[in-house]
């Protein structure tokens, strides 16, 4: 019986696969993925599927399931604060929660505030994932990936990634990268970074800037993400979801200045550019947490905690979730002239 993506996705949606293959090791997922590609097939590359809303038809070719283990880092377990700096290997399958959790055991610094993100550490350079003012571009060193044009293993360098918010080479170019594996340059010691988020440091009662242990900085954003439904929960409707549906809006100033009320959230974003809130311009729009129960039967909604994830209330379809996402970015058009853009990747639809 063909394999279902709902089966393999945090929102629980998506039909099924034309074939689907695990891959344990980095010869089965290259040896896969090559297979796919000599054989013309689209290939879907897939780890914790939790970015990812794919269509109610699913998808007609071959999906590989990135399963590859194995961390490798040249410190000492316990060696901790008394190293300069942990480089650490990590297979592109490994669960990234479970990764956080041991470099803050580790004492290893710098990605503990990106704690409780779902999926695999291999996914985690494709939109360069962010929380709670990290960004795993910030200690990431080099990707290791296998490239299906050029049919060999290349490594980039992390400024050969070409991060930006929420992006990367990668995710620029989706067809033509396999991440093998992502090396990671830790600080040791249990002091986190200084705190960039206002939200954060007010929960660890430090001033914006100001530093804390990062094992205190883990629990208190798990604590905040739980609170907003952003770590996976199968009891918890309001987790099934991929997260964020859309980006935070760039916008040149000109335009910030045309569209955006006074008290709409700014923050620099570079050259004559801010970033605004896309859950401040959803709410402002009249879309209140838990919206959707006229426009899709109550099939999928707005999380109740948290207006910037779409959630499948258990019976949604991907179709419902689109009704949902199509009738929130037009809310926003409509108010504020602004087009908010999705952060999950499309399979098999658009929006
Ligand atoms: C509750 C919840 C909270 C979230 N919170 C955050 C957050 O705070 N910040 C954030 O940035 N994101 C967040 N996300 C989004 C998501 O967890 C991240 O983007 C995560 O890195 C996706 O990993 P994955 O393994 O599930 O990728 P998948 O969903 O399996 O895949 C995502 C994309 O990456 C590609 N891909 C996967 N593996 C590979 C590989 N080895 N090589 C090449 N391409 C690959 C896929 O083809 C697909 O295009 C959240 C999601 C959920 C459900």
């Amino acid at each position: 019986m063909a394999e279902l993506l709902r089966d393999h996705t945090t929102l629980r949606l998506g039909g099924p696969a034309g074939r689907f293959v695990e891959a344990h090791s980095e010869e089965e997922l290259i040896a896969a993925v090559r297979a796919a590609d000599e054989s013309a097939e689209p290939l879907l590359v897939l780890s914790g599927g939790s970015n990812l809303v794919v269509a109610d038809a699913g998808f007609p070719g071959t999906v590989v399931k990135v399963a590859t283990t194995g961390i490798e880092s040249d410190v000492e377990p316990g060696q901790g604060a008394s190293c300069s700096g942990a480089t650490v290997t990590v297979a592109a399958g490994e669960d990234w929660e479970a990764f956080v959790a041991r470099a803050v055991a580790s004492e290893w610094a710098g990605i503990e505030a990106l704690s409780g993100i779902p999926g695999a550490v291999g996914s985690t350079p494709i939109q360069n994932v962010g929380a709670y003012g990290q960004e795993v571009s910030e200690t990431i060193a080099r990707v290791r990936v296998w490239d299906r044009v050029l049919k060999g293993v290349r490594t980039f360098t992390a400024s050969e990634c070409v991060f930006g918010y929420r992006t990367s080479r990668f995710k620029a170019d989706p067809q033509r990268h396999v991440v093998l594996d992502v090396t990671f340059q830790l600080p040791c010691g249990t002091l986190g970074a200084p705190v960039k988020y206002a939200e954060l440091a007010r929960t660890l009662g430090v001033e914006l800037g100001g530093r804390a242990p990062i094992a205190e900085v883990r629990d208190a954003v798990l604590r905040l993400r739980r609170g907003k439904g952003m770590v996976l929960d199968p009891a918890d409707h309001d987790t099934w979801s991929a997260g964020s549906f859309f980006t935070n809006p760039i916008l040149s100033n000109a335009v910030a200045a045309a569209a955006l009320p006074d008290d709409a959230p700014r923050y620099p974003a570079g050259d004559g550019l801010l970033k605004t809130s896309a859950a401040w311009l959803i709410e402002h729009a009249g879309f209140s947490k838990g919206f959707g129960a006229e426009l899709t039967g109550g099939r999928a909604t707005l999380s109740t905690k948290h207006t910037l994830a779409l959630t499948n209330r258990g019976a949604a379809s991907a179709t419902d979730l689109l009704t949902l996402a199509r009738a929130v970015r037009a809310g926003v058009i409509e108010r504020f002239g602004i087009e908010l853009h999705h952060e999950p990747v499309l399979v098999g639809h658009t929006l």
